[in-house]
């Protein structure tokens, strides 16, 4: 068996492609029963920009060496184009995870920051070779948010991709149809003294109805739709900062991923502080800890605090932070999750304990999120948590309901 079949002719990748095509279609179409992985490095470019181009190529190469000794008489391997892979198995693997999780390692073990996209489609759920490609291309680049080594082809999977890019394509419209609103959420100090604001944003969709950000957030982040969504929140708070002087801070929210597009972010303040001279300082910004705060992404947080804003870690206690996070980066606070809140009033009570002395440790301010009870408020004022939000104050309010709310509360005593 020819085992590895490398593309010589990069520079002509598009008839390179369609010959491939061919080859891997003749391929399956023999082997009949067949599990097809399809592969592909996701960040290529940016490791290739970042460790250089010749390096990231001799390690890639490595990979396919090992790989092609790994699989050798198991499996033929080809490489579409400089950053995708196709591995053929002449037959149905009982756990294409593993193969999944071989192939990941392979990789891991020369790049360790590599992002790798791994899909399998097995050939009795095809109907046809071409069928079969498709599938498995479908399951690499389907939305998964799963932690699996490799996505298979499922019905419900394609059903599922398919509900995602009706999101994506709704989604992309729904600016310009001005579907999408900002709702603010009080988060109040536990000595009643200080208040602001968290803006959460909305989508009522014409064709879906109400979509929940849970159910959108994520494909805006994968599509990079982000952009616009988070521009449209941004410039939406702004306003509103504008319109009413009295209130001290709004917080939006940042998906971390945002600060890898860094034309794209220091565009953005720049709108902030050329457009709203007056009110960016009182633009705050929470960070979630979904994904594995780099490097980079302390300068921009250094950048952000040096530019007046607070950034706050979101959600805390759920992603990656360490020590070392909370130590080198600037924030000026955390959030911690309501998971933990919801731990108050049982045996593990002592975790929220020691989340909030740690913060005080480390001069963080801290809020308490989805504090729905009072019995939760007077425990957390105990521990002397600084701040907290959640249904026992207010649920997020409209526009028209945040008057209401300002007006209630009256001047703040202060402006965090
Ligand atoms: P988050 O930033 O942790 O926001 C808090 C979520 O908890 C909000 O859900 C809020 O409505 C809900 N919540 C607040 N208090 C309570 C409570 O007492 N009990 C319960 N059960 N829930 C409470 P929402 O609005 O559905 O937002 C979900 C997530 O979507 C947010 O979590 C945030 O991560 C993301 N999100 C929302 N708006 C934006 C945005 O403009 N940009 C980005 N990147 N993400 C956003
Ligand atoms: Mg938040």
């Amino acid at each position: 068996m020819n085992f590895f079949v490398q593309n010589q002719k990069e520079k002509e990748s598009y008839i390179v492609l369609d010959e491939y095509r061919k080859e891997i279609l003749d391929a399956i179409e023999k082997t009949k029963m067949a599990t097809l992985f399809t592969f592909s490095i996701s960040n290529f470019k940016r490791l290739a920009i970042r460790k250089g181009f010749e390096n990231t190529h001799i390690s890639i190469m490595r990979v396919i060496k090992e790989m092609k000794k790994t699989f050798h008489g198991q499996a033929q391997l080809y490489q579409t184009d400089s950053s995708e892979y196709i591995l053929l198995f002449p037959k149905r693997l009982v756990e294409p995870i593993e193969i999944g999780k071989q192939i990941h390692n392979l990789f891991a073990k020369q790049l360790s920051s590599l992002v790798i996209d791994i899909g399998y489609a097995i050939s009795e759920q095809s109907s046809n070779a071409e069928q079969l490609l498709n599938d498995s291309y479908m399951a690499m680049t389907m939305n998964n948010q799963s932690n699996a080594f490799a996505h298979g082809f499922t019905e419900q999977g394609k059903s599922n991709f398919s509900k995602q890019l009706v999101i994506e394509n709704e989604l992309e419209k729904a600016i310009n149809k001005g579907e999408l609103s900002v709702v603010y959420q009080p988060i109040v100090s536990t000595n009643d003294l200080d208040f602001g604001f968290e803006a959460l944003v909305r989508w009522e969709s014409g064709l879906l109805g109400n979509v929940p950000p849970l159910d959108f957030i994520h494909i805006a982040e994968k599509s990079g739709l982000i952009l616009d969504v988070t521009t449209f929140v941004v410039e939406t708070v702004l306003v509103q900062l504008q319109e009413h002087p009295e209130i001290p801070y709004i917080n939006v929210n940042l998906s971390a991923a945002l600060m890898d597009n860094s034309d794209w972010f220091d565009g953005l303040l720049e709108m902030i502080h050329k457009v709203y001279v007056s009110e960016a300082q009182r633009l705050s910004f929470e960070i979630t800890e979904g994904i594995m705060l780099k490097e980079e992404h302390h300068v921009t947080i250094h950048k952000l605090r040096d530019l007046g804003h607070a950034v706050y870690i979101d959600d805390f206690g759920t992603g990656y932070s360490s020590m070392s996070y909370l130590i080198d980066s600037p924030f000026t606070g955390l959030k911690i999750d309501r998971d933990f809140i919801n731990l108050l009033g049982t045996q593990y009570e002592p975790v929220v304990k020691n989340m909030i002395s740690l913060a005080q440790h480390l001069n963080l301010s801290v809020v308490a999120e989805g504090v729905e009870t009072d019995s939760q408020l007077s425990s957390l004022k105990e521990m002397s948590c600084d701040f907290i939000q959640g249904y026992l104050e207010a649920a997020p309010l409209t526009r028209l309901e945040m008057n209401h709310y300002l007006l209630s509360k009256g001047e703040p005593a202060s402006c965090s």
